[in-house]
């Protein structure tokens, strides 16, 4: 957290808009499915803040290609098609950058936490949804983890897709199929089963970036944390001629937050939405 405080002392304020509950300034709100209502409370927690130079904003949606908004958001469907970017740079009077909540976790966990010194590297998130972001050269990227398909998958995803990987590890699909709340499911077979699919995720990226290291956050994984070692001897089984570590994330829930602090401070083609 000690990079987090050298940035507001430098007027850098994170702002985390996640699916549930948005962050900033050690306040926090639910996340209102009403755009102009969230853009209301975010108004109302920077009144009486520190003085802004910049502003990084952690989002939980996909961001468009010019990184100005939200580009698809199945939990936030009023923000589609909106200015987010130039809304919050008004609010705030300052300049505003915009990221995948990936890509803001990629960030801090390279700066600051397990991946520290890595050139081929990735954060993968399991929590409502299965979500992840890759760092090659340089380059953050927000790539679409969770609806990779898996052969022989007929499950039908929420995002429309046919065969995707998160119909087994997103906790939203596992909540509507299970009617229990992942937290709920304690039989060691079902995560012996999420813990096999996330590992055909990870081999699948390994062998199509290369990554050397993945961290693993997010509230699942936070929660289960036997399911690092399940995936870690399944991609061992699978896995040949690549190497990939597995490590938890060391910035737990704060990883969004901490990288939207960092956001400004990055040079922007480095962020490929
Ligand atoms: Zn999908």
């Amino acid at each position: 957290m000690r990079g987090v405080s050298e940035d507001r002392a430098r007027g850098v304020i994170g702002i985390d808009i996640g699916g549930t509950t948005t962050r900033l300034l050690g306040q926090s709100f639910p996340t209102d499915p009403d755009y102009a209502g969230e853009l209301r409370s975010i108004a109302g927690a920077l009144v009486g803040g520190p003085a802004r130079e910049a502003v990084g904003v952690s989002v939980g949606a996909r961001v468009r290609a010019d990184g100005g908004g939200v580009a698809e958001a199945p939990n936030l469907r009023d923000y589609q098609g909106r200015a987010l970017r130039d809304d919050l740079a008004r609010i705030a009077g300052a300049p505003v950058r915009l990221a995948h909540d990936t890509v803001c976790g990629l960030l801090a966990e390279w700066r600051q936490g397990a991946l520290r010194g890595q050139a081929r590297c990735a954060y993968l998130t399991v929590s409502t949804g299965t979500g992840a972001a890759v760092l090659l050269r340089d380059r953050l990227v927000s790539i679409e983890f969770g609806h990779q398909i898996l052969d022989g998958n007929a499950r039908i995803c929420l995002c429309g897709q046919v065969g995707c990987l998160e119909t087994y590890t997103g906790g939203r699909q596992i909540e509507i199929r299970a009617k229990r709340a992942p937290e709920a499911i304690s039989d060691p077979a079902f995560w012996e089963a999420v813990a096999e699919k996330l590992a055909l995720g990870l081999v699948n990226l390994a062998q199509l970036t290369r990554v050397e290291v993945v961290a693993v956050g997010g509230g699942i994984a936070l929660h289960r944390g036997e399911l690092l070692d399940r995936v870690r001897a399944h991609v061992a089984a699978r896995l040949r001629n690549l190497p990939l570590a597995l490590v938890p994330a060391a910035l737990s829930a704060d990883a969004p937050l901490i990288g939207a602090t960092l956001l400004p401070g990055i040079d922007e083609a480095m962020i490929v939405h």
